[in-house]
């Protein structure tokens, strides 16, 4: 992403200093985000390959400094690190601009906790459109502390298409890639709705254990 919005920056910084704010990665007084965190959400692509064959590309890893402002934005509120998290999933989002970027639904009570949907608003902060094919069904528990085999119980069912397609090419996006099981079920009730999933792009995904 451009380093477009001098202004926009310099409004983070002046509300920052209102609100005493610190870090978001270090604990620094003074900004939201310090110079040096800043440049540890430099994006570094990388891509894994999920259940069923789904490839999906993350632009950070899910530790450290990452960690830290992603889990601000999703459950602290500090939406003023959307920004400098966009511009790391811009550079993994496929430069085509014509591909249909569509969000994993966020579950109802997820929206009504934070206010806002996460993977909606990195792509909207990229400067790209949505395209919001998918639906939560509604009944899935929160998948924060499950294992792998319950969070895939968890999620199957989880989504519907809002519609049908005639083959379209889309590339889901999601925030943080865990097991990838929420991933891999969107692309598949995708794929029966009629769409062609090209891949998946998310903003994180956690690294694989050594
Ligand atoms: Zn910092």
């Amino acid at each position: 992403m451009p380093e477009r919005d001098t202004d926009a920056r310099l409004i983070d910084e002046i509300l920052s200093v209102l609100l005493g704010a610190s870090c978001a990665g270090c604990d620094e007084p003074g900004r939201v985000l310090c110079d040096g965190c800043r440049e540890l959400l430099r994006a570094a692509p990388a891509q894994r390959v999920l259940t069923g064959g789904l490839s999906a590309t993350a632009a950070l890893s899910f530790e450290g400094v990452a960690a830290r402002c992603i889990r601000a934005v999703k459950e602290e509120g500090s939406t003023l690190l959307v920004r400098p998290l966009a511009a790391a999933l811009h550079e993994a989002l496929p430069s085509d601009p014509k591909a249909l970027l569509v969000p994993v639904p966020t579950s109802r009570a997820s929206f009504r906790r934070r206010g806002y949907r996460v993977p909606e608003m990195l792509v909207r902060a990229c400067g790209r459109r949505t395209a919001r094919l998918l639906a939560h069904a509604g009944g899935t528990e929160d998948q924060r502390g499950l294992g792998r085999a319950a969070r895939e119980r968890n999620v199957a069912g989880s989504m519907r298409a809002r519609h049908l397609g005639a083959g379209e090419e889309v590339v889901l996006v999601d925030d943080v890639i865990t097991t990838g099981s929420t991933l891999v079920e969107a692309a598949e009730v995708l794929s029966e709705a009629g769409f062609r999933v090209r891949g998946a792009v998310a903003l994180a995904a956690t690294p694989k254990r050594r």
